[in-house]
């Protein structure tokens, strides 16, 4: 067992790898990764892996355009695969209120100078045929938008860290983190204990209990998330561009000749992790495919083909939701050389590299290469909110996802 290291990353997901990778580029010294199950092996791998340009803030863009730069040179910087296509999307609203917020994302897009246009409905089904224009009030062109085979990300950070010279140990579970006064002093797993002054806690859907173990509380409600793979589609390259549904929650992309999709629900699964037990896996979640289904009939006339289609793979994870939809990222007050990668809010594996990176920065420098403060823990004041406002706000920010309103 390794027993001492200048940083340890607890979580081999997207999040917690990039940390590690970026990490180790950056000089971080000796870093260990150490995660409970497999390498990458729990959400990040079920994720769509779609990566979405125009967003509802300007820090969230600005994070995506880093992001999306490192995915396109990924191979080159970790000397792992990674397969990518940029097909372009079109976000689709369906009621005027939708439009609304549509023209002012494209607004927001155009000031980050990206390809993004308004255009008819019958512009976006000639864009992309399997969407009907019934029923389509406005469409929004974003030409940077790409997506990327998911299971390849956070294994991919993991072993490029690895190859870099960071420790990697799979199968190793953290049970306490030890803070004294003057801040982080070790790592308790069950394997042994690991003196370090820094940790990131990339736990995902367990990040809270990680954080808790050492009396910080992380205001994140895990929420299960689920998608379909279909068998092949007539009609579906690798370019067609990938279409939202605003209202309906509903997106779906090309996947080796047929069609990945899935829905924010009206009625989000909220879970307790706690009560899922300390042996329990991704794998092992419960998944519903009637959600899917009655997502289908809601865009049964602009997306025919998600109903005809026939499923080749249900698939689901546990991302986890904050009250405001903004990840958590940087350290913890109070706690010296605690950082969190967390409260990915459905939208952490596309952001991972660069969060990675700059939390990377952030531990060795002082300071992250953005501002982050809309992502800080310290965000959410001495009163964080109570359990029921907490998971009433963070359903309420998951079934909203595309902005809807
Ligand atoms: C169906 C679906 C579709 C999605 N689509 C997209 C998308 O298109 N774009 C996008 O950006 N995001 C998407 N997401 C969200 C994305 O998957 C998550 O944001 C991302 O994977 C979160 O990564 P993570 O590293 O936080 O979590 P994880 O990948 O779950 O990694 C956390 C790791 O921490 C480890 N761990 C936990 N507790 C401990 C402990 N005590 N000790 C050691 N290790 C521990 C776990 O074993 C796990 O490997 C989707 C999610 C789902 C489920």
């Amino acid at each position: 067992m390794i027993e001492r290291a200048d940083v340890v990353v607890i979580g081999s997901g997207g999040l917690g790898a990039a940390t590690a990778f970026y990490l180790v580029q950056r000089g971080a010294g000796r870093v260990v990764l150490v995660d409970k199950h497999d390498l990458g092996s729990q959400t990040s791998p079920r994720a769509a892996g779609m990566a979405a340009h125009a967003r509802t803030s300007d820090l969230m863009i600005e994070l995506m355009k880093v992001a999306s730069a490192k995915f396109k040179r990924f191979t080159e910087d970790t000397g792992q695969p990674l397969a990518w296509t940029q097909s372009g999307s079109v976000k689709v609203a369906r009621r005027p209120e939708d439009a609304g917020t549509l023209e002012r994302e494209h607004a927001r897009a155009k000031r980050f100078g990206l390809d993004a246009e308004l255009i008819s409905p019958e512009a976006a089904h000639r864009l992309n045929p399997l969407l009907e224009p019934e029923g389509v009030l406005a469409a929004m062109w974003v030409g940077e938008d790409l997506y990327f085979e998911p299971s390849q990300v956070a294994i991919g950070f993991a072993r490029g860290a690895e190859a870099a010279g960071a420790s990697v140990l799979p199968r190793t579970t953290v049970t306490r983190v030890e803070v004294g006064d003057g801040g982080v002093t070790r790592v308790e797993t069950d394997k042994g204990t690991i003196r370090t002054p820094v940790v990131v806690d990339a736990a995902g859907a367990w990040t809270r209990q990680v954080a808790a173990a050492s009396g910080i509380r992380i205001p994140i409600v895990p929420t299960r998330h689920q998608l379909f793979v279909t068998e092949r589609v007539e009609g579906v390259d690798a370019d067609l561009p990938m279409v939202r549904i605003m209202d309906a929650g509903v997106y779906v992309r090309p996947c080796d000749g047929g069609l990945l999709w899935g829905v924010f629900e009206e009625a989000p699964r909220q879970l307790d992790m706690d009560s899922l037990g300390g042996s329990f896996q991704i794998p092992d979640l419960e998944l519903d495919a009637a959600v899917l289904l009655r997502a289908a009939d809601d865009v049964q006339q602009q997306l025919p083909a998600l109903r005809a289609a026939r499923i080749r793979e249900h698939r689901g994870g546990i991302p986890t939701m904050t009250a405001d939809g903004r990840h958590i990222v940087g350290p913890t007050p109070g706690a010296q050389g605690f950082f969190i990668a967390g409260g990915c809010n459905v939208a952490g594996l596309s952001i991972s590299p660069a969060i990675g990176d700059a939390l990377a920065a952030w531990i060795i420098h002082g300071a992250p290469p953005h501002d982050l403060t809309p992502l800080s823990l310290e965000r959410f004041g001495p009163e964080s909110p109570t359990e029921e406002t907490l998971r009433r706000d963070a359903a309420w920010q998951y079934r909203h996802f595309y902005g809807s309103a």
